[in-house]
């Protein structure tokens, strides 16, 4: 990845991208962005289903094998190893601490979490051979804010932090960016299904006064892989409105 002085963010050449839960909702939004912008972006789901016209390939991030295996598929497809991997896939199994089984902390943790970790580490090798990488982890406002009833999920997008900035640690001298994107609340099929007196509750919590677009958390996951962000390492971008401020 070059450094670059110039101020727009779009790509100064075509990269190669991997979107891991990419076949909808805010995952759909960063690979589409990706593929505007003349990026060769595969997206990485459980079905391997094409979207849109954007390429797919099967991948499960509970499975260390899968991830291996859809990494070096993308590779093929996009026509190099991957340099810019945003981890995005995600579950939540919401529940009171008292009644959380273990089953139900431990799938989300090695969804959310675990899931991150084995897509970075496929990246990697061919990261630090090109000196060169971007990744970027999908957390959440609630992983910094905490929230009642999620314990799991919450705990999940936090490990999100120490593991991009460990990650910015150990491979920054390579050329080898790691950030945290943590959006609030966003206009989702599960937004949706909130009713209208619990939507406008949310609301008036949020500086902003409304939800976010899927667009709108692309556009940071965008500039954080495009040149201009060479600089930015370790970083957690909120895209919240407001909602977590000073956390
Ligand atoms: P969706 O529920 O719409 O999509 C989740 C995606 O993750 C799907 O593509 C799903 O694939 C994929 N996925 C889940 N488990 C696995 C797995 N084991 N292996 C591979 N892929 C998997 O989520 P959103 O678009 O709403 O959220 C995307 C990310 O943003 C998540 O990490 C979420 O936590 C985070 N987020 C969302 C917010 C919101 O308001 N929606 C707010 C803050 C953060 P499949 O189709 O195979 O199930």
């Amino acid at each position: 990845m070059t450094t670059s002085t110039e101020t727009t963010s779009a790509p100064s050449r075509r990269r190669t991208v991997l979107v891991t839960g990419g076949n909808r909702g805010i995952g759909l939004a960063i690979a589409r962005r990706f593929q505007a912008q003349g990026d060769a972006v595969v997206i990485m789901s459980r079905s391997g289903e094409d979207v849109e016209g954007i390429p797919a390939v099967t991948g499960d991030v509970t499975n260390s094998e899968s991830v291996d295996a859809a990494f070096a598929k993308a590779a093929q497809i996009a026509g190099g190893p991957i340099e810019v991997v945003v981890a995005n896939a995600g579950i939540a199994d919401d529940g009171l601490l008292m009644r959380m089984s273990d089953a139900s902390f431990e799938n989300v943790v090695d969804t959310n979490l675990a899931g991150a970790f084995r897509c970075a580490r496929a990246a990697s090798t061919g990261m630090i051979r090109r000196k060169g990488g971007r990744i970027i982890f999908v957390s959440s406002v609630v992983g910094l804010f905490g929230s009642a009833g999620q314990t799991n999920y919450s705990a999940s997008k936090a490990g999100l932090v120490g593991l991009a900035r460990s990650i910015a640690r150990e491979l920054g001298g390579r050329g080898i960016t790691a950030n945290v994107v943590a959006p609030g609340f966003i206009e989702t099929d599960m937004t949706a299904a909130l009713p209208e007196e619990r939507q406008a509750a949310y609301k008036a919590t949020i500086p902003a006064g409304r939800f976010a677009q899927p667009d709108e958390v692309a556009a940071a996951v965008a500039f954080l892989a495009s040149d201009d962000s060479a600089y930015i390492n370790g970083a957690v971008i909120p895209v919240d409105g407001g909602l977590g401020m000073g956390h």
